[in-house]
């Protein structure tokens, strides 16, 4: 469980950039709350007990900071890891989704083997922050193709302001632990 004290300290931990990366953008830094020791085991820790009894076979993390959090859950759960990445990025065959960004289209990717070819593969689906949820719905669409059962999407962060966990939620389970502006 994520305490109310717990989430204070993560929420100091994020630092906030105005104008990064381009103007009118207030970027959500969470690099001070992972080179914290204890904050960023406390986050791990207590995300790994909220889904220690999930079952989960796979942690599918969102590039970039996605494979961060999702790396080190995959780890503490004693799951496998899976990388969403944007297009191009990835070596082996890959199955792509698009989504809508600000100005045009941009995709993400996943290799067709990311879950050893395991139907219904219990997934849990990781990100730092969900804005107006295009990347997550993308990445929902790839596990969907891939004939995975997600069983929540977690983000650290919610841009309340934007609706994106409320079109996520649509589809699956959705988990944040802070919401934006608080
Ligand atoms: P969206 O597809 O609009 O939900 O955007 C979510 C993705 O963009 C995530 O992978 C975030 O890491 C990144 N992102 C979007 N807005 C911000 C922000 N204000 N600060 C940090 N990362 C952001």
């Amino acid at each position: 469980m994520f305490s109310q004290k717990l989430k204070n300290q993560l929420h100091e931990a994020i630092r906030e950039i105005e104008g990064y990366p381009r103007a009118g953008i207030l970027f959500r830094d969470i690099t001070p709350l992972i080179n914290h020791p204890t904050l960023f085991f406390r986050l791990i820790e207590t995300l790994r007990v909220r889904y220690q009894h999930h079952s989960i076979d796979f942690v599918v993390g969102i590039e970039a900071r996605g494979f961060i959090l999702g790396a080190s859950l995959a780890y503490a759960l004693g799951a496998g890891f899976a990388p969403v990445r944007k297009k191009g990025k990835l070596p082996f065959k890959t199955i792509s989704a698009s989504y809508q960004m600000e100005y045009g289209m941009d995709s993400v990717e996943m290799h067709t083997d990311a879950l050893r070819e395991i139907k219904d593969a219990h997934v849990l689906l990781i990100d730092d922050l969900i804005a107006t949820g295009g990347t997550a719905l993308a990445s929902l669409e790839l596990l969907d193709r891939l004939q995975a059962k997600c069983l929540e999407a977690c983000f650290l962060i919610n841009l309340t302001e934007l609706g994106g966990l409320e079109k996520v939620a649509e589809k699956v389970n959705t988990f944040s632990i802070l919401e934006y502006p608080c």
